[in-house]
């Protein structure tokens, strides 16, 4: 098809044509006003087709749209294709978005797009029931005035999304929610809802069988403990040649009194849904009995001679519950302890435990000059009954629990460990609270 351009040029050039061969067989006036004549006819043509285009942008309809003639004819043409075009990519996206919002709905989660201020942007129908949402009336509201329960607060502006959060709903206290956050573009965020409630079932049916089994077995464990102690006790009642053995049983039976110990303190905690106690903990005296503790455990270990270095901002104290933490606490630095061999045994025997803001966020952190930890066994330490080294952590008097422990009671103060390590260097293992978390200083009158 001949270029807009070249159609005008040849129209120009044979009106220009005609106007010289009228000059040459008549006059020049003649051709002049024929020449004037076919310039405003083509003036008038183009004007007529630009009112046309005009109306039809006023309504534009496909099977409306003018034909045209000349070079108008390609700009009709061009300008049809083109609409052809942008209703089959409308009909394409339309077609998206239906089969997204279908895709959504049909999806057993809720989802709930919130914007980088959290107010609710969008929300599928499975949101609006299962956390009492109505997307007509809550569009643009902020979601914490709608889903009130302070620690889902406390989740959403603490922005650690790494792990799941556990919502109660408050329609009914039975169904339980397991609330994931994710950023979302640049800064919306993505709520993903989840009913747990069968599984949640499951796992506090497994929680109570282990809890009543340990339970059961705490009593006739602590019977034939007794009996075992006041039999190696009596004189002559052991005859020596079984002395051996009685001291073997005695050390199995306290160890297996130590597990139960472990796995009731674990389902206790794992089980307790209430929020940790909110009380201000003075640190400075909580860290000095933890390391009073860990330099009695170390003498005790034998007569082995750690030395542990204590450094705490004295004006830094922490609000959450005293016990649960300061068997957290312990049971890091008693681990540091247990694995790291004492100058007598020639190692360097040196345990650090600071406490500090770091990032404005305050961190509890024990570094041992211990065995070590290879890397791939760091992100299972947490688990239960999982141990790099058995032997060691059954000679040390190790139940394999203490950090399954430890990281429960963390993740109910919203604080995460982290564990860096070096073999035949020492591990660090540092807990990091959030910033909320901080007991705000009294001012003295
Ligand atoms: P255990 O009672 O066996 O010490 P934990 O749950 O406290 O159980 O620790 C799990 C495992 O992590 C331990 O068995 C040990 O292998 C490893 N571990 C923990 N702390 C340290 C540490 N400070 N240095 C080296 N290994 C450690």
């Amino acid at each position: 098809m001949p270029d807009i351009r070249l159609k005008a040029g040849l129209f120009v050039c044979l009106l220009a044509g005609i106007s010289l061969f009228l000059w040459l067989i008549t006059s020049a006036t003649i051709a002049l006003i024929i020449f004037a004549i076919g310039l405003l006819v083509y003036l008038y043509i183009h004007i007529t087709w630009l009112h046309q285009l005009n109306a039809w942008f006023k309504n534009p309809n496909l099977k409306s749209i003018p034909e045209g003639s000349g070079a108008w004819q390609d700009v009709f043409t061009n300008l049809l294709q083109y609409e052809r075009n942008n209703l089959a990519n409308q009909a394409q996206l339309s077609a998206a978005v239906e089969r997204f919002n279908l895709t959504a709905n049909t999806m057993p989660d809720g989802l709930v797009i919130l914007s980088p201020s959290n107010e609710i942007e969008w929300c599928t129908p499975h949101a609006e029931k299962q956390l009492g949402l109505d997307l007509s009336t809550d569009q643009n509201l902020p979601i914490v005035n709608l889903i009130r329960d302070s620690q889902f607060i406390a989740y959403l502006v603490g922005k650690d999304y790494s792990e799941p959060f556990k919502l109660k709903s408050w329609q009914n206290p039975e169904v339980v929610f397991e609330i994931r956050l994710m950023p979302f573009e640049s800064k919306q965020k993505l709520l993903i809802c989840r009913d747990m409630t069968q599984l949640e079932k499951v796992d506090i049916m497994r929680r109570d069988f282990i809890a009543n089994v340990s339970h059961e077995l705490r009593t006739p464990l602590t019977v034939v403990g007794g009996f075992l102690e006041t039999l190696t006790d009596m004189k002559g009642a052991v005859p020596d040649a079984l002395k051996t053995y009685f001291a073997m049983m005695l050390e199995q039976t306290v160890r297996m009194r130590r597990i139960i110990e472990d796995l009731l303190a674990l389902s206790t905690i794992e089980s307790n849904n209430e929020a940790p106690d909110d009380i201000e903990i003075n640190m400075a005296s909580l860290l000095n009995t933890i390391k009073n503790d860990a330099l009695n455990l170390s003498h005790g270990l034998k007569k082995a001679k750690h030395k542990v270095h204590l450094e705490a901002d004295s004006n830094l104290n922490l609000i959450g519950g005293q016990d649960e933490l300061h068997s957290a606490f312990s049971n890091l630095v008693s681990n540091a302890i247990r694995y790291t061999p004492p100058p007598s045994n020639g190692g360097r025997g040196e345990i650090f435990i600071t406490w500090q803001l770091v990032n404005e966020q305050p961190v509890f952190t024990v570094r041992d000059t211990g065995i070590g930890i290879l890397q791939q066994h760091i992100d299972r330490l947490t688990e239960r009954f999982y141990r790099v080294d058995r032997g060691r952590s059954r000679e040390t008097g190790g139940t394999g629990l203490g950090l399954s422990i430890v990281k429960h009671i963390l993740i109910r103060h919203q604080a995460k460990l982290d564990i860096s390590s070096e073999i035949g260097k020492g591990s660090t293992f540092s807990v990091v609270f959030p910033k909320a978390r901080i007991a705000q200083q009294k001012v003295l009158n």
